[in-house]
């Protein structure tokens, strides 16, 4: 964000004063150390009205101490004059408003108490003979005032929010493997627990849910905090849910039916099991999500698709620029798991990714879109270009020679989806159309590009 220097706002604020004649400071002067009671409390009783600000100012914070030092800000500022030193006056409005940030007052609540106090001082004004030239001056230090502490607000909400982003990214990296272990432990301790209950014979009611065990707990108040955003915490979510109102009630019924009650225990051990899934997953995300780029891959991260998206179609708009997307897909990545493992499946994706990223240039961008899928955004580019980039990229791909340990060496082929930026400023529109077309190169034979219509 661009800030108005300081010695901007002293230039401009000394030339209003130099600009109004002492009679209408002084006359402004004597308004607020007369009715300084009143500016101040027409000022927070705005405030107090509304129920946001009022959960922030309770009434007697406001007797006390508030309306203090508002009326001592109302007489600061209705007494300025050309000979003051104005360095303090704009320090004192910059303190303000780190303060109204820290404690999250909303912009609009402190400029609808600017508007009130204008209302008031006007009233106050009525038929004073400089009643015109003293309400202007009034208005114009209001405003500069309100000025400087929304600014000094802006940055401080921005940094707050970064920090606080930066917090729950810490507090999952600080000591995620020994959290990792314990989390899990916990997790398949209540399921031994449960499993042992059930088998002893233990009623319902005397079963401990998954969200009241020592892992739920965790997970409720601080795991869902720290993994807030990802595709993994709901699904955990649901499966906590599925336990404690489906499948644990359910076992309380099913109890004469043999079947039904095996049944049920085996849906409860997966769905257990379904959440260490997705907590490894979490955990092994921490790095990542840290650098914003895949651990695997050294791409970079799904999550900023949508930033970057959203970027690259106002650029194109702005400067009439074309661009392409390609979404990339291995072709049968399944079989070469399957023939190969897992590990030497890894292996070929990372070999993958670097094709990739030596195939494009450095204004380019490269994600891991999905497990054997990748998104490529191509900048100022119409399809007919990069739909020629996509055929020799597809061609490379398809002669190059994977290599795994023990001189094993594998050939894979990939299918492409193209499409080009419309002027559509919806990124989802543009992300399906691709889709579609990727769709349309693995239902036709694979290993081909499609260019969206
Ligand atoms: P298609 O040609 O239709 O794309 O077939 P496919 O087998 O590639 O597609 P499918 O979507 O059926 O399966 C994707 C496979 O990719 C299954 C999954 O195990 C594998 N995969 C996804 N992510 C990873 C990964 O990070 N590492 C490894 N080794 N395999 C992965
Ligand atoms: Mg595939
Ligand atoms: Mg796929």
């Amino acid at each position: 964000m661009t800030q108005i220097s300081t010695e901007q706002l002293i230039t401009e604020w000394q030339a209003l004063l130099d600009n109004t004649p002492n009679s209408v400071c002084t006359s402004t002067q004597q308004l607020s150390e007369q009715h300084a009671p009143e500016l101040a409390q027409s000022f927070y009783k705005t405030m107090l009205d509304d129920l946001t600000a009022a959960q922030f100012l309770s009434n007697d914070q406001v007797q006390e101490r508030l309306s203090g030092s508002m009326q001592q800000w109302i007489i600061t500022l209705f007494s300025l004059n050309r000979t003051d030193d104005l360095r303090p006056v704009i320090a004192q409005q910059k303190h303000i408003g780190e303060v109204h940030a820290r404690i999250n007052i909303p912009v609009h609540l402190v400029l609808r108490g600017a508007r009130v106090l204008k209302d008031t001082a006007a009233k106050l004004l009525h038929n004073h003979t400089e009643e015109k030239a003293c309400l202007a001056f009034i208005y114009a230090l209001i405003d500069m005032a309100m000025e400087v502490m929304s600014q000094v607000y802006a940055v401080s909400n921005d940094k707050n929010s970064r920090d606080k982003e930066s917090y729950r990214l810490f507090s999952i990296a600080q000591n995620s493997a020994n959290e990792k272990e314990r989390q899990r432990a916990a997790l398949l301790d209540w399921e031994n627990q449960t499993m042992f209950d059930i088998a002893m014979g233990l009623q319902f009611s005397q079963l401990n849910s998954l969200s009241s065990s020592e892992f739920g707990l965790w997970f409720r108040h601080k795991g869902a905090h720290a993994f807030a955003g990802s595709d993994e915490a709901p699904l955990i979510t649901e499966s906590f849910e599925n336990i404690d109102t489906v499948i644990l009630p359910m076992l309380k019924l099913a109890q004469k039916d043999p079947k039904q009650h095996q049944q049920l225990l085996r849906t409860l051990r997966e769905q257990t099991r379904s959440i260490a899934y997705h907590l490894d997953t979490l955990f092994s995300q921490v790095n990542q999500l840290e650098s914003g780029r895949d651990t695997l891959t050294q791409l970079l991260n799904r999550k900023f698709l949508p930033v970057v998206l959203n970027k690259e179609i106002s650029y194109a708009r702005k400067h009439e620029r074309h661009f392409c997307i390609l979404i990339i897909d291995a072709d049968h990545f399944k079989r070469i798991n399957d023939t190969y493992g897992h590990e030497s499946g890894d292996v070929i994706l990372q070999q993958l990714a670097s094709l990739l990223s030596n195939s494009c240039r450095s204004g380019d961008y490269i994600f891991r879109f999905g497990g054997e899928e990748f998104l490529m955004l191509l900048v100022d580019m119409t399809a007919d270009k990069a739909a020629q980039l996509a055929n020799k990229l597809r061609l490379a791909i398809e002669n190059e020679e994977f290599r795994l340990p023990r001189g094993v060496s594998v050939n894979m082929t990939v299918s492409i989806g193209l499409a080009q930026y419309s002027g559509h400023p919806d990124p989802q529109v543009l992300l399906n159309k691709a889709d579609a077309a990727l769709y349309q190169a693995k239902g036709t034979g694979r290993n081909q590009v499609i260019i969206a219509d």
